[in-house]
C-alpha cells in the first residue's frame, strides 16, 4: 500500500465523460490498496475564459478579484470529481487549498506555497475517504489578519500536487496529462516527438522554462529541491510515462517550503580562456562552420555566446580550456582569413558558477549575484544564465575574492564549493530534448558605460519589479569611449514594464538608450551529456544552417544551448533541431 498524490489536469477532466473516466481510474486505484490525494485543475479552457470574462469587465482587474475568480474553475472539477467518486461507491471528499491550509505568500497571481497543513488530509485518509484538492489555489493571511484567497500562476496545479507529495511525505506524485509523458519535445509543434522513459529534474527544468509546458517550472523544482519521486503519465491509457529522477529524499527547512535556498552550490573552474571573434559576417552557416572546425580539432567549447550588434556583422564568443588556446587560436585565425573579422583572445580566465533551481525564474538571485562580484570590485568578463545555473567569467586573479563573496551572499557552506570539478555527464546523451519559447522579445541597452555593476544595476532594477530575464548578453565590441551593449530576452508581455522600469537608469548614463528587438523565438536543446560531449553545439548550429536559418543569439550554459532566431523561424527551426539530432529515432 503507498501514499500517492495524483493530479489530473484540465483537458483530463475537461468534461462530464472525461470526470467520469477518471473517477474509473481512481476508483480501481483506491481498490489496489493505495491512499489516495487528488489534485485537479480547472474543467478545459476554463481559467481562460474567466480571464476573458474579466478582461470584458475591466482592462486591469485587481489581482485580488481576479484571484476570487480564477479559484471557482478548480472547486467546480473537485466538487463533479468527488461526486462521481461516491457514485462509484468510493468515498471521497474535496477541499479547497484553503480548507486543506495551502498557505502562501500574499502576491496574489503568482503566490509560492510557504506551508501545507496536512491534518486534515491525514484524518480523511484515516476515514478511508481519497481527498480531492483544489489545485492552483491557496490561501494567504493579510496584513488585516483575514485570510485571502490566492492563485500560484497559470499551470500551478502542478505545483500543488507536488507540495502536497512533499508535506505527506508521500511515496510519489503522478502528473496525468494528455500526453503519454515528457516527449522529445511538444507534439503539437513537432509530430515525430518522441517519449522519455526518464530525465533529470534539472534537465526538465531547463526544459520547462525554454518552453515545454507539459508540467510547471516551480513544480519541477520542488521535486528537485525535496526528492519527490514525480513522474508524468497519460489520462488516456496505462502506458508507462517518465519518471524524473532527482537526488536523496531531503526534509523541509523552516523558510517556506517554496522558499527554501534556490542557491545551493558555488563552483569555480580554472585555467580558462576566452576567445572573442568580432565583426564576423551576419548570414547562417557562419557558426555552424566555426564550431564544427573547432570539433574536428577535438576542442570542447564551453560557453558560447552571440549577441546582436549594429550593423551587419556578428561578434561570437566563448569559452575553452587554456591548454587548447595554442591550437583554437591558429584554427579561428585561418578561418577569419576566409571570412573577415577579428580575433582577440585573453588566457588565464576562470568561470564562476552558482547552481540551484529555478534560478533565472527568480530574478532577485541573478541581481544578487552579479551585484556581490560588483561590490568585490570583480569585473564580468562573460555571463551565461540558465535556470539552474549562472556563470560568469572573471580574471583569474579573482576566483577566490569571487568564492567568499559569493558564498557569504549565498549563505553556502565549505561542502557547498567545488573547485575544479571533474566534468559531468559522460554517459548521458547530450541532448535529450528540444523546446521552442515563442513568447520572448529581446530589448537591447546600448552605448552603456563599461564598468563594473552594470549587469548588476540593469537586473536589479528589473527584479525588483519582478520582471525576470532570460538570456542576458554583454557585447563584445565596444564603442569609442569603451561603452558596451547589453542585450536580453524576456518574456513579451513584460517588455512594456520592462522599458519603463529601466528609463530611470538610461537616464543615468547619458548616450546610452534602449534598441527594441524583433519578435524572437528561442530554440533550445537540453541534455546532461552536453558538457561530456564535444561539438554538440556545432550540431545544433549546423541543423539551423542547413534550414538556412540565421542565428541571432546563441547563448548556452551547461547542459543547454539556445539559439535566438527571427519569429518566422521558429517553428522551422525546432523541427530542424529536433531531426538533425535525431530525436525521432
Ligand atoms: P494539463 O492540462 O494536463 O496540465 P498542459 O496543457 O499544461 O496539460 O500540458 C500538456 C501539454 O504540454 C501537452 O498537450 C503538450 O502539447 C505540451 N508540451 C509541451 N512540451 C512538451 C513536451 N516536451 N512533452 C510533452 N508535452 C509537451
Ligand atoms: N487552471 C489553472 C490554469 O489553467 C491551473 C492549471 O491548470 O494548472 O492555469
Ligand atoms: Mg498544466
Amino acid at each position: 500500500m503507498a501514499l500517492l498524490v495524483q493530479k489530473f489536469g484540465g483537458t483530463s477532466v475537461g468534461s462530464v465523460d472525461r470526470i467520469k473516466a477518471v473517477a474509473n481510474k481512481i476508483s480501481t486505484n483506491k481498490d489496489e490498496g493505495n491512499d489516495l490525494v487528488i489534485v485537479v485543475s480547472a474543467m478545459g479552457q476554463t481559467t481562460d475564459e474567466l480571464s476573458v470574462l474579466a478582461r470584458k469587465i475591466s482592462k486591469s482587474p485587481p489581482q485580488r478579484e481576479m484571484d476570487m475568480l480564477l479559484a471557482t474553475g478548480e472547486q467546480v472539477s473537485i466538487a463533479l470529481l468527488s461526486m462521481a467518486l461516491n457514485e462509484l461507491g468510493t468515498p471521497a471528499i474535496s477541499m479547497t487549498g484553503s480548507q486543506v491550509g495551502i498557505v502562501t505568500e500574499s502576491a496574489h497571481g503568482r503566490a509560492r506555497i510557504l506551508e501545507v497543513k496536512t491534518d486534515r488530509i491525514l484524518n480523511k485518509l484515516n476515514d478511508g475517504k481519497v481527498v480531492v484538492v483544489a489545485g492552483f489555489q491557496g490561501t494567504s493571511v493579510s496584513s488585516g489578519g483575514t485570510s485571502e484567497i490566492t492563485t500560484l500562476g497559470r499551470g500551478g496545479s502542478d505545483t500543488t500536487a507536488v507540495a502536497l507529495a512533499t508535506a505527506l511525505n508521500a511515496d510519489a506524485c503522478e502528473i496525468y496529462t494528455d500526453v503519454p509523458g515528457v516527449l522529445t519535445t511538444d507534439p503539437r509543434k513537432v509530430k515525430s516527438a518522441k517519449l522519455m522513459s526518464h530525465l533529470s529534474c534539472d534537465e526538465m527544468l531547463e526544459l520547462a522554462s525554454l518552453g515545454a509546458a507539459v508540467l510547471h517550472p516551480r513544480a519541477v523544482e520542488l521535486a528537485r529541491n525535496y526528492g519527490i519521486n514525480l513522474k508524468v503519465l497519460s489520462s488516456w491509457d496505462d502506458s508507462p510515462g517518465t519518471e524524473l529522477t532527482s537526488k536523496k529524499r531531503k526534509a523541509i527547512g523552516r523558510e517556506g517550503l517554496e522558499l527554501g535556498r534556490p542557491v545551493d552550490g558555488v563552483e569555480l573552474v580554472e585555467n580558462q580562456a576566452v576567445i572573442a571573434l568580432s565583426h564576423i559576417p551576419d548570414k547562417p552557416g557562419i557558426a555552424a562552420q566555426l564550431f564544427e572546425n573547432l570539433s574536428e580539432g577535438n576542442i570542447n567549447v564551453d560557453l558560447i555566446i552571440q549577441s546582436t550588434h549594429e550593423g551587419n556583422s556578428n561578434d561570437i564568443t566563448f569559452t575553452i580550456n587554456r591548454k587548447n588556446l595554442v591550437k583554437a587560436t591558429s584554427l579561428c585565425k585561418s578561418i577569419l582569413k576566409e571570412m573577415g573579422g577579428v580575433f582577440k583572445s585573453q588566457d588565464n580566465m576562470t568561470k564562476i558558477s552558482i547552481s540551484g533551481a529555478g534560478i533565472m525564474g527568480r530574478p532577485g538571485i541573478a541581481a544578487k549575484l552579479f551585484d556581490s562580484l560588483y561590490r568585490s570590485g570583480i569585473n564580468l568578463r562573460l555571463i551565461a544564465t540558465s535556470e539552474v545555473k549562472v556563470s560568469c567569467v572573471i580574471d583569474s586573479s579573482e576566483g577566490s575574492k569571487a568564492i567568499k563573496a559569493i558564498s557569504n551572499s549565498f549563505k553556502l557552506n565549505n561542502e557547498q564549493i567545488a573547485i575544479n570539478p571533474i566534468i559531468s555527464g559522460f554517459g548521458e546523451p547530450a541532448v535529450r530534448g528540444v523546446a521552442l519559447d515563442p513568447d520572448q522579445s529581446q530589448i537591447s541597452v546600448r552605448k552603456i558605460p563599461d564598468l563594473p555593476g552594470i549587469a548588476s544595476s540593469i537586473c536589479s532594477i528589473l527584479s525588483d519589479s519582478c520582471i525576470c530575464l532570460d538570456t542576458i548578453v554583454q557585447s563584445e565590441r565596444q564603442y569609442k569611449n569603451g561603452e558596451r551593449d547589453i542585450s536580453f530576452t524576456l518574456k513579451t508581455s513584460e517588455k512594456i514594464s520592462a522599458k519603463k522600469t529601466l528609463a530611470p537608469l538610461m537616464a543615468k548614463w547619458p548616450g546610452s538608450y534602449l534598441e527594441d528587438g524583433p519578435s524572437i523565438n528561442r530554440i533550445s536543446a537540453v541534455g546532461s551529456g552536453m558538457p561530456a560531449i564535444a561539438g554538440t553545439a556545432a550540431k545544433m548550429f549546423r541543423a539551423l544552417a542547413d534550414a538556412n536559418i540565421n542565428i541571432v543569439m546563441i547563448a548556452t550554459s551547461e547542459i543547454r544551448t539556445s539559439c535566438v532566431v527571427s519569429e518566422d523561424d521558429g517553428l522551422k527551426g525546432l523541427n530542424a533541431v529536433h531531426k538533425y539530432f535525431q530525436l525521432d529515432k
